[in-house]
């Protein structure tokens, strides 16, 4: 008989996956006043902290003073034929509103998410704008991530570490001449290795805002795709369309090893190394100009600049070929005076990648600018099946758990064979796509009996046998203060 993993106490403290919405949900949910939020000038669409005071015309339309000379100018000059064929094209921007509100009617409103929110002047006086005692410190930054993501120990460290000097050093006092460098970095992984699930984990842990974007959706601009400004746009979003926050918070670009530059190409690179090219600025420290609220810049969305200095970055990639570039570097100086015993000894090693140097990357095609801005390479460790199996059952929020806490608010105990787990894992192995594949295993497995079960309020508990993982058998069932049912 083999022994059952059993959840032992529910934990009940899993939380949500930190997306842009939950942020938004979660910062805005005491901040309903409209008092938060900055005004914006109807006509240019800056807001008041850009723009200088509004002022406020009927129909509820705030303009700034230098719309109002401009209109004024045109005005006196003798343009009014001008003024009055752009007011007519862009219907509600300027003097049938006051028509609309003569006749009781307010003008358009901008909606909330297209508002940018007042920085708060008291506070930012008396309170640091950042506190960077709210930060842990690494070690406890690593036990907090141990919580959730398993094994990868080194980059846990190496993240904890990095992330905790970039926050010193945005608070840093930069008048001794000692500059602290960005510690922006560079995950190396294969596919469900951890990645994004890392950033993620960390992000929510430091409560800063965090915006993901896919390198491979990124174009050089003018082009079609997203432009790299967008990145930010995402980011202020996560942030609740507040500036300063903003830039505090991380942006994880995934796929980076998608915009290597292509070899043997004779058209245009416009989404490989020129986006390397136009990502360098705002991976330093640049003003980047976004729509709020939106990831179109048009006429009527406002415009805000998010200064990107203190802003974290993490490029995330598989980088497959480049495996082979490590192991032949490897190789040739192995095969060198007394390092030749050394020779093929990189033939089958899983790790190869945690041997990687910046010339490996230039040599796979990333540009040697780009690299210099990320300081930080880290390798993450492939998963074999012994981590899988850990990944399965250990995080505060691991799979079976969540199924667990599911089937028990219908009050079913769920109960896994250790060898059903370690049928799981296999299988996640075979699928290669990381731990990724054990979500859908399990999902697979599960949905005829997250089905059933409702159905009969008897049913007391299930066991996952391996048996019914390998489709000889079927779940142990047993029944509310009655003996075993076979499924
Ligand atoms: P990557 O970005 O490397 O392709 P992800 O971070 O998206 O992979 O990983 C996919 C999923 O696998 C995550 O959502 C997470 O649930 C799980 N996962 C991967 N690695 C680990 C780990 N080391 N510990 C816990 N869960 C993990």
């Amino acid at each position: 008989m083999s022994e059952e993993y059993k959840n032992p106490e529910e934990t009940g403290d899993e939380k949500e996956q930190q997306t842009p919405e939950n942020i938004s949900k979660e910062s805005s949910a005491g901040h309903t006043d409209d008092d938060d939020y900055e005004k914006v000038c109807f006509i240019c669409r800056r807001p008041e902290s850009r723009a200088g005071r509004l002022i406020r015309m009927p129909g509820n339309m705030d303009i700034c003073a230098d719309c109002m000379q401009k209109a004024f100018n045109s005005l006196q000059g003798g343009n009014l034929g001008r003024y009055q064929e752009i007011l007519k094209n862009y219907p509600g921007m300027g003097m049938e509103l006051l028509n609309l509100n003569e006749l009781g009617m307010n003008s358009p409103e901008v909606p909330k998410r297209q508002k940018l929110k007042k920085k708060k002047e008291k506070e930012a006086e008396t309170a640091p704008q950042f506190d960077r005692h709210k930060i842990p410190a690494p070690h406890q930054m690593k036990a907090q991530l141990d919580e959730y993501v398993v094994g990868q120990e080194k980059a846990k460290k190496a993240i904890s570490v990095a992330v905790y000097n970039h926050y010193k050093r945005v608070t840093a006092d930069p008048s001794d001449g000692v500059e602290i460098e960005k510690s922006n970095m560079l995950l190396l992984g294969p596919t469900g290795s951890g990645k994004t699930y890392l950033v993620k984990t960390l992000a929510r842990l430091l409560d800063v805002p965090l915006a993901i974007a896919d390198a491979t959706s990124l174009t050089e601009a003018g082009y079609i795709g997203d432009d790299i400004e967008s990145v930010i746009s995402k980011l202020l979003a996560a942030a609740d369309n507040d500036v300063e926050k903003a830039e505090h918070g991380i942006v994880y670009i995934d796929e980076i090893d998608k915009i290597a530059k292509k070899k043997n190409t004779t058209t245009r690179d416009v989404s490989g190394e020129s986006v390397q090219q136009e990502l360098l600025k705002m991976l330093e420290g640049a003003e980047v100009e976004v729509p709020v609220g939106s990831n179109s810049k048009n006429a009527m969305v406002p415009m805000t600049t998010v200064n990107t200095t203190n802003i974290l970055f993490i490029c995330g990639g598989a980088f497959p070929d480049l495996e082979d570039i490590i192991r032949d570097r490897l190789n040739k100086s192995a095969g060198i005076g007394f390092n030749a015993e050394l020779k093929d000894q990189f033939g089958d090693d899983k790790n190869i990648l945690s041997y990687v140097t910046t010339e490996d990357l230039r040599q796979f095609g990333m540009i040697p600018e780009f690299l210099g801005r990320l300081p930080i390479v880290v390798a993450l460790e492939p998963l074999n099946e012994a981590l899988m199996l850990r990944i399965l059952k250990e995080p505060k929020n691991a799979i079976i758990r969540q199924y667990q806490k599911l089937l028990a608010m219908d009050e079913v105990q769920l109960l896994f064979e250790d060898d059903a787990l370690k049928v799981i894992a296999k299988k996640a192995m075979e699928k290669e796509t990381g731990a990724r594949a054990l979500r859908s295993i399990i999902e697979e497995y599960m949905m005829d009996i997250m089905y059933e079960i409702p159905k009969d309020d008897n049913i007391g508990s299930v066991t996952i046998t391996k048996e019914y993982l390998e489709n000889t058998g079927g779940p142990r069932i047993t029944l509310r203060g009655m003996g075993l049912l076979e499924g």
